[in-house]
């Protein structure tokens, strides 16, 4: 995705000339019609410092917990530039991983955990691509965001889940 179809995308989505992570994220949940949740973890040093798990009703983006605000952001911006692009791939690599990212979250309920074999090599540069210009153009501050970010659209179904996951 080059500069100008990222260009298009933002706009797309609504996205003024500079943005917060807040604001990109209710934009994205609010277009894909499903709650985003952005969810710190403490993961280890030497391990993922973020991950992306698509799952039938809600898309989870997990980033290091213990780094700094700017580092966070951007590992967001990462994560999200593989929902602009639309990829179908995500970071993290089979069951375990996703224990690690998401532990209250069964297995079973994740859909696609693409890339866990055949990771894509050129689409974690595109999401990378994607986060710096995000991080040098577009995002205005580290300001706060919410964990979960709910669109009016979720569905009924989906609120229950949220329910059933609690607020671990
Ligand atoms: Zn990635």
């Amino acid at each position: 995705m080059d500069r100008r179809r990222l260009r298009h995308e933002l706009h797309r989505l609504g996205m003024p000339a500079e943005f917060t992570v807040a604001q990109l994220a209710e934009a994205l949940a609010r277009t894909r019609a499903r709650p985003l949740r952005l969810r710190p973890e403490p993961l280890p040093a030497d391990g993922l410092t973020g991950g992306l798990l698509v799952t039938d009703d809600v898309d989870v983006v997990v980033y290091q917990r213990d780094t700094t605000a700017l580092h966070q952001t951007h590992i967001i911006c990462h994560e999200f530039g593989h929902l602009l692009a639309g990829h179908r791939t995500v970071d993290v690599r089979g069951p375990e991983a996703v224990r690690l990212l998401a532990p209250n979250i069964d297995p079973a309920v994740i859909r696609r955990i693409l890339g866990r074999t055949d990771y894509a090599k050129h689409e974690e540069q595109e999401a990378e691509d994607i986060a710096g210009v995000l991080m040098r153009r577009y995002i205005a501050d580290q300001a706060e965001h919410a964990e979960w970010i709910v669109p009016d659209t979720a569905a009924p179904a989906v609120r229950r889940l949220l329910d059933t996951l609690g607020p671990g």
